[in-house]
């Protein structure tokens, strides 16, 4: 656990006296991160998350074997300098670190190593520990699945998957992917409408475990030529257990073919292309599909956060600003940001 204040407690100033209560729905790292900075800032805030636990795309998947993989987003890089002061928080509180795995690019059995060296993080032991550094310290309702957001005077009633109604809170803050954002947005129809405007790319991704080594001389690979993008030899990533275990990823024109494919064609159809790619004769011994329906923006918004201050509800995520791990976190700050200047 860090002891200095972390890059958001200190994002907005402080406020006292009577403050809009406000609701997060999704405790991705966007909405997490807006409820961060304004919990710090004072507002009280409650985040509705309809998963077990936090971190959305930033995920770990344990099998019924008790393998782990990451099977969602795979490292992040940092770019932006309010970004890179959160990535070494993290860095400090122990929940990420560098990933020094050898990394290339794969075509039909063609290696070749990545020449450009970047630095690509990951968090420890898995991928969304530090979003759970994070949700650890917020007022958060796991397992609440948000249906409806609707408006009772001036105020916000959420109506959960279960028919028990949230409220009355002052703020909404919808912080999942944007086709699950568009009916949430429905009281506000303009910032709706800019959200049905972004395609969101699907992902099939299957983890596969091996008894023997793939002796592959890379960790990760962008695939080319495949129905793969990417694969990723999951123990090369700091703290994660031993073993051969890897996750494959499909590209959104394969992910999208293969949608609705019952997961044992898609976990068949993917090996058999791991194999092709690596031009090694593989067989796992355990696969396990996950199918992401919206797994990346394609493209986001130029807008880093939508937000009608009139009516007290706004959107943030990857699909605001920009793609991935960084544009979620610098979406969840822009989004704190308009609402405590205008609330
Ligand atoms: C397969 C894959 C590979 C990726 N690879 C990379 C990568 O290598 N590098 C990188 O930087 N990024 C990568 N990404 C993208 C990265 O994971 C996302 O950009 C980032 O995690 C998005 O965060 P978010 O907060 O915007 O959304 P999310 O992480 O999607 O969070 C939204 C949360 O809202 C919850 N939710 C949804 N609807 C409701 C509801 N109605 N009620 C309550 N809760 C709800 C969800 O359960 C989820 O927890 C990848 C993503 C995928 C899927």
């Amino acid at each position: 656990m860090s002891l200095r204040p972390s890059p958001l407690d200190d994002l907005l100033p402080k406020r006292t006296g009577s403050l809009p209560d406000v609701a997060v729905i999704g405790a991705g790292l966007s909405g997490v991160t807006a409820a961060r900075a304004l919990r710090a800032a004072g507002y009280p805030v409650t985040v509705f998350e309809k998963s077990r636990g936090p971190g959305g795309r930033m995920a770990t998947r344990r099998t019924e074997t008790g393998d782990t993989f990451d099977h969602g987003a795979q490292y992040f890089t940092a770019r932006d300098a309010l970004f890179l002061e959160q990535v070494r928080w993290w860095m400090d509180a122990g929940v990420v670190a560098e990933w020094h795995g050898v990394i290339g690019t794969l075509e039909h059995g063609r290696v070749t190593r990545s020449e450009r060296e970047q630095v690509r993080y990951v968090g420890v032991p898995s991928m969304g520990s530090g979003v759970r550094e994070y949700a650890e310290t917020l007022h958060t309702r796991y397992e609440v699945r948000v249906e409806r957001v609707e408006r009772e005077g001036s105020a916000w009633r959420l109506t959960t998957e279960s028919g028990e109604r949230l409220g009355p809170f002052d703020v909404v803050v919808v912080a999942v992917p944007a086709p699950q954002a568009v009916p949430l947005l429905a009281g506000a129809p303009e910032l709706a409408a800019r959200a049905a405007t972004v395609n969101m790319e699907p992902c099939q991704a299957v983890m596969a475990r091996f008894e023997a080594r793939v002796t592959l001389e890379l960790d990760g690979a962008f695939v080319h030529d495949s129905p793969l993008s990417w694969i990723a030899r999951d123990a090369s990533k700091p703290g994660r257990a031993e073993g051969e275990r890897w996750v494959l990823h499909g590209s959104p024109e394969a992910s999208r073919e293969y949608l609705e494919s019952a997961p044992v064609v898609v976990a068949a159809r993917w090996v058999e292309s791991f194999a092709q790619a690596t031009g090694l004769e593989v067989r796992p011994v355990e696969t396990v599909v996950h199918r992401w329906r919206y797994a990346l923006p394609s493209p986001a918004l130029e807008e880093t956060a939508l937000f009608d201050a009139s009516m007290g509800i706004g959107a943030c995520g990857d699909w605001c600003g920009g793609p991935r791990v960084e544009g979620a976190f610098l979406s969840g700050v822009a989004l704190a940001r308009r609402l405590a200047s205008v609330l």
